[in-house]
């Protein structure tokens, strides 16, 4: 019963359906739901509900052997996730994101060029408000869906027109358990899509996918198989330099004409009016002559890579929180760029471990960062805090990671924040 699962109870309701709600946690709905029943525990016993339910609708965060749902299958009860319970029925067109990173950035950018063209379009899934609250006021002739590896895994009315698998890198291997069940989470959404859709990737998905076997729609356009010079137009129009967000930019272009049946080229001119999301390669000011960049979106090894591969010069990286099944080695391809290391929270003895060969310095939690610079000033030409972890050890999620990050570095002395 968090957003999306009382979002989910409001569009049942407004479609005439009784319901019963479940949480492990909660014991009172809200105010405007209060008359629907919130079971904590059995839900299917025969006091409680002499009869039996028509559907279950899961939650995005309920992993998918919950025993609710274990019971539901062992009633041969059907079970819809959030998303399919707010497709129920949808006539217009999707385009769906997933892939290890880049997400936000590409499937914004699809609904950004989407919108500049005029179009009417909703935007949700793994981002923003959950897709039955959007749903409740009837959703557009157009929908943008960024969609995490275990949304593809638990919906099957997704239907795509175009489907974006960005890229693919070791993440969430606690959740699926090994790289190929990770990847084949994802794949779900390729399968799914339309006969006649298109789909958009990049050649080292493709090659991942040819060697498991795996189908593909015949329309498959590879991002990086395009000509150097539609690259350069890319960076002339757009104000993202980073070579990963160049490389976001290329993909959302190819989807939105694929959709549109329009050219690639005429996208351009709308991709200038795109200004970049909070979290990601985020610069927030300076210090002296240093960068300070808020990558606090990087949640995993891979983006961290890409973030330090985008700046130049000498980088104090900050790095920590709760570390992913993977090995930080890699990051030691940019030791030369690397002057130190900041590490905190449950990945400090792993940063230790791994990545010895760079001076590293220890703090409990970010928010001893000015007290270490105070001792240790900062000579760098960037500071930039790119996690490669999850957050939860210490923070709620990525966001508020970054928010306290920028408010810590308010306390640095001669800090300037980029609006001033
Ligand atoms: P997601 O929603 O998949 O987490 P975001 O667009 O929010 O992706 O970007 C998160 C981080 O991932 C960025 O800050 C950047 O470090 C990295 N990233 C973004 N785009 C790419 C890309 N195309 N390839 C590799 N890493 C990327």
């Amino acid at each position: 019963m968090g957003k999306s699962g009382t979002s989910a109870v409001r569009l049942l309701k407004s479609r005439g359906h009784e319901v019963h709600a479940f949480d492990d946690l909660k014991s009172s709905m809200p105010e405007d739901l209060s008359d629907v029943p919130l079971f904590s525990k059995e839900l299917f016993s025969k006091e409680l509900t002499p009869f039996s339910y028509e559907g279950v609708v899961a939650s995005p965060g309920l992993p998918l052997d919950h025993w609710v749902l274990n019971q539901a299958r062992e009633r041969r009860i059907p079970i819809l996730s959030e998303l399919d319970l707010a497709l129920l029925g949808y006539q217009g067109k999707v385009v769906a994101v997933t892939g290890t990173n880049g997400k936000s950035t590409t499937s914004s950018l699809v609904y950004h060029l989407l919108r500049q063209l005029g179009k009417q379009v909703a935007f949700g899934g793994n981002i923003g408000t959950a897709l039955s609250e959007l749903a409740l006021s009837g959703l557009p002739d157009y929908l943008v869906l960024e969609i995490s590896s275990y949304q593809a895994q638990g919906s099957f009315l997704i239907a795509p027109s175009v489907t974006v698998f960005c890229n693919f890198s070791p993440d969430h291997l606690d959740m699926h358990g090994t790289l190929e069940e990770y990847f084949r989470a994802k794949m779900r959404l390729v399968d799914q899509t339309l006969p006649d859709g298109h789909f958009i990737t990049e050649s080292h998905v493709l090659q991942r996918m040819k060697s498991q076997g795996c189908l593909y729609p015949k329309n498959t356009s590879v991002s990086d198989q395009l000509e150097a010079s539609f690259y350069d137009k890319i960076r002339s129009f757009f104000h993202l330099k980073e070579p990963h967000n160049i490389k976001n930019a290329a993909q959302a272009i190819l989807a939105v004409a694929a959709l549109l049946n329009q050219k690639p080229e005429d996208m351009l001119p709308y991709l200038s009016s795109f200004v970049g999301l909070a979290h990601r390669c985020e610069r927030v000011g300076s210090v002296g002559h240093t960068s300070v960049i808020n990558d606090s979106k990087s949640t995993n090894v891979d983006s961290t890579l890409t973030a330090l591969t985008a700046y130049s010069g000498n980088i104090l990286l900050l790095i920590g929180g709760r570390p992913k099944k993977e090995s930080m080695t890699p990051i030691l391809d940019h030791i030369h760029k690397i002057s130190r290391i900041v590490t905190f929270g449950e990945a400090s003895g792993q940063v230790k471990k791994e990545l010895s060969q760079i001076p590293i310095f220890e703090v409990s939690h970010m928010e001893d960062l000015p007290d270490f610079l105070a001792r240790h000033p900062l000579t760098e030409d960037v500071l930039l805090l790119s996690p490669a972890c999850a957050s939860f050890d210490q923070f709620k999620n990525f966001e508020e990671r970054g928010q306290r990050f920028k408010i810590i570095m308010q306390r640095l002395p001669g800090f300037i924040p980029i609006s001033g």
